[in-house]
């Protein structure tokens, strides 16, 4: 059992006769094999207002989508302030009429979250975890994603890409939630590497590693991958996704 600071590890269901620090050198080379597959000069460091707003949007939605609502938002209401003085009934209709799922509940979020951010944080995003979380909306995932895309901070969002293929690999185990993934993640990743970790595996579940049908004779990572192996079977992989 590893003690870390949010709770305890374990190796038990995911060992593959590897010890903690043989797993370590391999998740390290995974990530040096995804950020020499899919390279990003230069990671995303926006705005964390708007890509706080962009996280709240592509909930249960298509990316495509969720892009053109986004832009179509600001275009329409500028910024934090208009955004917050929008009434919610309004917010609601404007999502529901782009085609946005759940914009009832969106609709209140990004108006709620806006006027929060306004009257308690001065119009700053705050750029601590636990503060993001207390906002409508946002959880551990869109946290996370406003620390490293937003701020550019060292962070592991763990979406649906990062947990299933995480869990392919071997790099936390089977049946565990996208939180206790993180955690592994974070134990097992270098700190100054854990801002790729997000994209490069958002970009490999599209392309290679996809949720059904993982191209594993074409994936540069397939002599370290337990699921290439047969070592990790999709059964394996069924509950928390
Ligand atoms: S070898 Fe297969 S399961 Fe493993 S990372 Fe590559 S595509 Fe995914």
């Amino acid at each position: 059992m590893r003690k870390t600071k949010s709770g305890s590890l374990s190796l038990e269901g995911f060992t593959f006769n590897e010890t903690w620090e043989e797993k370590r050198r391999r998740a390290e080379r995974i990530v040096e094999v995804l950020m020499r597959t899919y390279p990003r000069e230069k990671l995303l460091i926006g705005d964390p207002y708007r890509t706080l707003i962009h996280c709240i949007i592509s909930q249960r939605m298509r990316d495509e989508v969720t892009y053109k609502v986004w832009e179509r938002l600001f275009e329409k209401y500028g910024n934090i302030r208009g955004i917050a003085n929008t009434p919610v009934e309004e917010m609601q209709r404007f999502l529901r009429e782009n085609g946005v799922g759940l914009w009832k509940t969106k609709g209140e979020w990004i108006v709620n979250a806006s006027r929060i951010i306004l009257e308690k944080h001065g119009g700053k995003v705050p750029d601590d975890i636990s503060e993001l979380m207390k906002l409508p909306g946002i959880g551990r995932k869109c946290a996370n994603i406003v620390l490293a895309y937003g701020f550019g901070r060292q962070a592991i969002p763990v979406d649906t890409h990062v947990n299933r293929i995480s869990k392919r690999l071997g790099l936390a185990p089977p049946r565990v939630s996208p939180e206790k993934v993180e955690e592994y993640l974070a134990e097992l990743i270098p700190y100054e590497k854990w801002i790729y970790v997000n994209h490069a595996m958002v970009d490999h579940g599209k392309s290679i590693c996809n949720p059904i049908g993982p191209k594993c004779e074409n994936c540069p990572l397939r002599e370290l991958c337990p699921y290439a192996k047969r070592l990790v079977m999709d059964a394996d992989l069924k509950g928390r996704r």
